[in-house]
């Protein structure tokens, strides 16, 4: 089975760190995955954190990371209105 941390519940890799703990020691852990950007809390559901439960349609194949779409920019801002 999964320890929790060691693969991407989204992309099942392995490159998962450690991002935070919790001020007091082991209450909880954010993890954080270096392929996919995914971040999750040791507290979350098993559906946020076991590779097996995370929902189909949100997996991500790292393969395919590269050939997402990029996000279009935000555009600049618009000028205030002059004639108000
Ligand atoms: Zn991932």
């Amino acid at each position: 089975m999964n320890q929790m941390g060691s693969v991407c519940p989204r992309c099942r890799s392995g490159t998962v760190e450690v991002q935070s703990t919790s001020p007091v020691a082991g209450i909880w852990t954010v993890y954080h995955c270096k392929i996919c950007l995914y971040a999750w809390r040791s507290t979350e559901p098993e559906e946020n954190t076991d590779p097996d439960k995370y929902p189909a349609p949100f997996r991500l194949n790292p393969d395919d990371l590269a050939k997402l779409p990029v996000a279009p920019s935000i555009p600049p801002r618009r000028q205030p209105a002059t004639d108000r």
